[in-house]
């Protein structure tokens, strides 16, 4: 790492953030973006019905499991996994595209996921961002109203695997606070490259 990003000659290296539903990823990752709108972030496909206010394309391709299937078989996807009885995974051009244009790209994904892209690009970067605390993680699952019981229990399922494998990871980001986690995440997206230097 530490080639410029602009100049466009080399790959940049791919950062995978994971972490347990409910951690508070997406408003880590919208941190980030706000900070650093050179980075690409990945769009994936998803069987998942939309929640309110997701807009198909910016959260998530919305796709039926037909067209989902077609893309895994078809090896359009870089990784792709079940989580909680829904499908994702997430589309192989778009990411290559950005690498290879020497911009960096950070996919927010699932465990087993990460896994298939540390066996893919063993360049990549496994970042896990973890909760303060066990409860502050239920707390913030149940507490949320977007899932019904067994939606919330299946996530907490999820999330004791996830927090399991926390060791498996190139570096853990602990969101106490999201700005401060998303300040940790963006110096270990963009390292000492050129772009969204910390100010
Ligand atoms: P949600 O339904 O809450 O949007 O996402 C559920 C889980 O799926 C989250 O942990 C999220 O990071 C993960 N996820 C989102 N997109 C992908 C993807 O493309 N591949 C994989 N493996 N997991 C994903």
């Amino acid at each position: 790492n530490g080639e410029p990003v602009q100049g466009g000659s080399a790959r940049h290296r791919l950062t995978v953030v994971s972490g347990p539903s409910g951690v508070g990823k997406s408003s880590v990752v919208a941190e980030l973006r706000r900070l650093c709108p050179d980075i690409y972030f990945s769009v994936s496909v998803t069987t998942r019905a939309p929640r309110a206010g997701e807009v198909d394309g910016e959260h998530y391709h919305f796709v039926d499991p037909e067209t989902f299937e077609t893309m895994a078989t078809g090896g359009e996807l870089l990784e792709h996994a079940e989580f909680a009885g829904n499908r994702y995974g997430t589309p192989r051009a778009p990411v290559e595209r950005v690498l290879d244009g020497g911009r960096p790209a950070v996919l927010e994904i699932e465990l087993k996921g990460a896994r298939q892209v540390r066996r893919a690009m063993p360049e990549a970067q496994l970042v896990m961002l973890l909760p303060p605390s066990w409860e502050d993680l239920v707390g913030r699952l149940t507490g949320r109203g977007t899932e019904h019981d067994d939606a919330v229990r299946a996530r907490l399922r999820e999330a004791e695997s996830e927090l399991a494998a926390a060791e498996e990871f190139d570096a853990r980001v602990v969101n106490a606070d999201v700005r401060a986690a998303a300040r940790e995440l963006l110096s270990l997206v963009v390292g000492r490259n050129t772009v969204c230097d910390e100010t």
